[in-house]
This record gives C-alpha cells, structure tokens and sequence, in this order.
C-alpha cells in the first residue's frame, strides 16, 4: 500500500530513459518584447531588461505554490520592435503610447497586425507573446480569443500583473465576474450592485470594491474573524487571488497569490487545449469513480491510474490523481510525473 500525502508524491523515471524534463515540469514559454517610442526610439518609462527576468522569477515562486508542475521560461531575447518614425499602422511603434484598457479597437488592431505581419512583431507562434508599451496603466489580456498580452512599462517587473494577464490567456476571469474590473468611485453599475460569476465552482461570490468580511458575511453571514479556518481560506482563496481586483491602485491593497484548484483546472484543460503551442508536456487527470466519456481532461477523468499512466508520454507528462482510493496494481516503465491537487490524499495498491 502507498499512501501519498502531499500533493507533490514521486517522479516516476525507471528504464533508464531519459526524461526530457527530468524533474516532470511543465514548461510555458514566454516572448517578451518592448516597444519603441516612434518619436525617438526610447523605451517604455519604467521599463529596464531585467525587470522581466525579476517578473518571470516571482510567477515561478507563485507557481510552485500552486503544486501543478507548470514553470515559465522566457525563450527568445527581450527583443525591440517598432522604430522611430513608425507612427501608422501596422508598425509596432504605433502602439506605444496607447492604453490598451480603454481602447478595445487597438487591441483588435494590434493583434491583427501582430499575426498578420509577424516578422516586425518578433512573434512567436510556440510562445505566450508579451509586450511591453508606455501607455498601458497594467496589463491587457482576454481569454482565448486574444492571442496577446501588452502591459505598461511602469508595471514591467510586477509578476502577480504579469500572472494576472497569463491568467486571462489560459481562460480565467476576474473573480468579480468576466466583465467587472475595479472598484470604481461611486460604486454604481452591475458590477458594484450584486456578484458576477466567473465560471469557476470553487470561488466565492465576489465584488471588486468587497474586503474580506464583505465576502465572508455574503457567503458566511458572519465577519471574517468569527468563521472557522476553513471558511477563512475560502475568502482569502477570494480576497487574495490573482485574479481578483483587491490588489493595490483599484482595490485594498491585498497582497494576491492565490489560484484555487478549479482555477488551475481550468488553466490545466486550457493548457492542453486551445494554448497547446504554448507548453510542453500536459496533464491528465484521475479520479476514482468517475463516470462518463473519460479522456483525462479536469472535467472529464480518467478512473483509473493505469489510464493516466497509459495516455502520458514518457518525460514531460503530469498524471494528476484526485483524492481517493485506487486499488490498482500498477507497474510503470516509461519516465512520468505522478501528482494530488494541494490536500487532497490518493492511496494506490491493495
Ligand atoms: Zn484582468
């Protein structure tokens, strides 16, 4: 019997093969670029090379924490696009001073020119791409529809931002709701007035301009205070997220750095799925007693180890084993990765 307590259990590496990625990461490649000032070719205010390798750097700390073997690598150098002089459309430069927030048009536009003409964008199709302009206040990203991501230089070295947009390109939302963003002055509109939904099951009910007793009483009828520890983390699994808007400028200052299971689900099966180009390796997920049509995404697992075991590639592989009992005799002969979800406990064997 093996009884597996922690959420990283054991890499699997027998046959003596060797493993692509030894240590069973997942890797996201990431391309940044920075964009000149057309009027004399200056960068982003703010800006400086090694602030990106420093964002890079704190994602990765996040990740860790989240226990599902994903790590960023920034693949190509942080290149320069745009020049003096390039003020129109399509080049480059025409973005600089632009604040993508506000101006939804521009987003569209620079996208379509990004794919249209990629060489002068230094586009990468094998990579999340990342951009670096003046105008940006944060960072820009939408869900799969969009294939880029722009954040201001003043923000160039903040990684939560960065991991907040990277969470955009791999399907979350706001915890708020899709659509709300910040905790606006006067506190009207649908998103200061009752809790959007963002998708996920596992979050509370949130609203931009909330601290963590409004959640808790929301969802507890109690203060934050007077619930139990597990009520507790389940705001701050709110309050404290990547993806909620409680962090400084338009919100309480909250130092985020959570992404529950169901966020990294959804991340997970986005990973595999429409970003695939993005990543090495993926993920198949096991439950014990799962039903249905089994293809080993989060939403529909596997019900057998041996299933996942089966579908990974020997190397960069994850096998994500929900918390249950597997009464399986498994025999492994190909390098993978065998992982829980963070608290959760799997027992295999007789
Ligand atoms: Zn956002």
């Amino acid at each position: 019997m093996n009884c597996m307590r922690t959420w990283l259990i054991l890499t699997v590496l027998m046959s003596g093969g060797a493993a692509a990625l030894a240590d069973g990461v997942i890797v996201i490649r990431l391309s940044y670029k920075v964009i000149l000032d057309p009027v004399d070719g200056s960068l982003p205010q703010g800006f400086t090379d090694s602030d990106i390798d420093q964002a890079i750097d704190e994602m990765n700390d996040f990740l860790e924490t989240f226990g599902r073997g994903y790590r960023f690598v920034r693949v190509d150098p942080i290149q320069r696009v745009g020049n003096v002089g390039g003020f129109d459309r399509p080049n480059p430069s025409h973005y600089f001073g632009i604040n993508m927030l506000e101006d939804h048009a521009q987003r569209a536009n620079m996208q379509a020119d990004a794919l249209q003409f990629p060489q002068p964008y230094q586009w990468n199709q094998n990579a999340v791409n990342i951009y670096i302009n003046e105008g940006n206040t944060g960072g820009t990203c939408a869900r799969p529809s969009e294939q880029l991501i722009v954040i201001g230089g003043s923000s160039s070295g903040a990684g939560w931002l960065h991991l907040h947009e990277i969470g955009h390109f791999f399907d979350l939302c706001h915890t708020q709701g899709c659509s709300c963003g910040c905790c606006e002055a006067d506190q009207t509109g649908e998103c200061h007035t009752g809790p959007g939904s963002d998708g996920i099951a596992d979050t509370l009910p949130d609203l931009a301009c909330w601290g963590r007793d409004e959640i808790a009483q929301n969802s507890f009828s109690n203060d934050y205070l007077d619930l139990p520890s597990t009520q507790r983390e389940q705001v701050d699994d709110v309050f404290l997220n990547i993806m909620s808007y409680h962090r400084s400028g338009c919100g309480q200052g909250a130092a985020v750095a959570r992404l529950t299971e169901k966020q990294l689900d959804r991340w997970t099966d986005t990973a595999n799925g429409p970003r695939v180009a993005t990543r090495d390796g993926r993920t198949y997920f096991v439950q014990a007693g799962a039903g249905g049509s089994q293809n080993g995404s989060s939403t529909s697992p596997f019900d057998l180890v041996a299933e996942g075991r089966n579908a990974a590639n020997g190397g960069g592989d994850i096998v994500m084993i929900r918390g249950g009992v597997y009464p399986e005799n498994l025999i492994f002969n190909s390098p993978m990765t065998l992982r829980t979800p963070r608290g959760s406990v799997a027992r295999i064997g007789q």
